[in-house]
């Protein structure tokens, strides 16, 4: 198997709390009493899938295709700028083989939520619900994930040459 068949990328992502609801996750809206603060929708997980997928084609990073200090991306959507990347990764001649994510949140609890946001991962990559792993964990109590003062993500995505 030559170097350019599999390519491994990762994503990780911060994101600070602040009051009101809802919190939007994975390309999911949770009922919570805080939100995440950011200039597109803040999504922390899509921004780290995203990364990912970039990271792994080599075809840089979120800030560069969507620049935070473009007023286009202000409350952007983070579904459609992963749809964009997904694009760029899939004309570069790759596609997805699986990937497996992490939530760093104190709370709320994501266990009712995981199925349903690798279900809305795997509809905007294309792909199936068993190629993407969801996992939460929280932060213990300590540290800015255990204060609720930050929610973070990570993501790691095999990619494969189609071509
Ligand atoms: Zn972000």
């Amino acid at each position: 198997m030559n170097q350019d068949t599999l390519r491994i990328g990762i994503g990780h992502d911060t994101h600070r709390l602040k009051p009101g609801g809802p919190l939007r996750i994975g390309g999911i809206d949770i009922e919570h009493s805080h939100s995440l603060e950011g200039h597109s929708d803040a999504d922390v997980l899509l921004h780290a899938v995203t990364d990912a997928i970039l990271g792994a084609a080599a075809l840089g990073d979120i800030g560069e295709l969507f620049p935070d200090t473009d007023p286009q991306n202000k409350m952007k959507d983070s579904g459609e700028m992963l749809k964009a990347a997904f694009a760029k990764v899939t004309s570069a001649g790759f596609q997805i083989n699986n990937l497996d994510c992490i939530i760093f949140a104190q709370k709320p609890k994501m266990s009712p939520v995981k199925r349903k946001i690798a279900n809305r991962i795997a509809e905007i990559l294309e792909i199936n619900p068993e190629q993407v792993g969801v996992k939460a964990k929280t932060g213990e109590g300590v540290g800015t994930v255990g204060l609720h003062e930050v929610i973070m993500a990570e993501c790691i995505v095999l990619l494969s040459k189609t071509v």
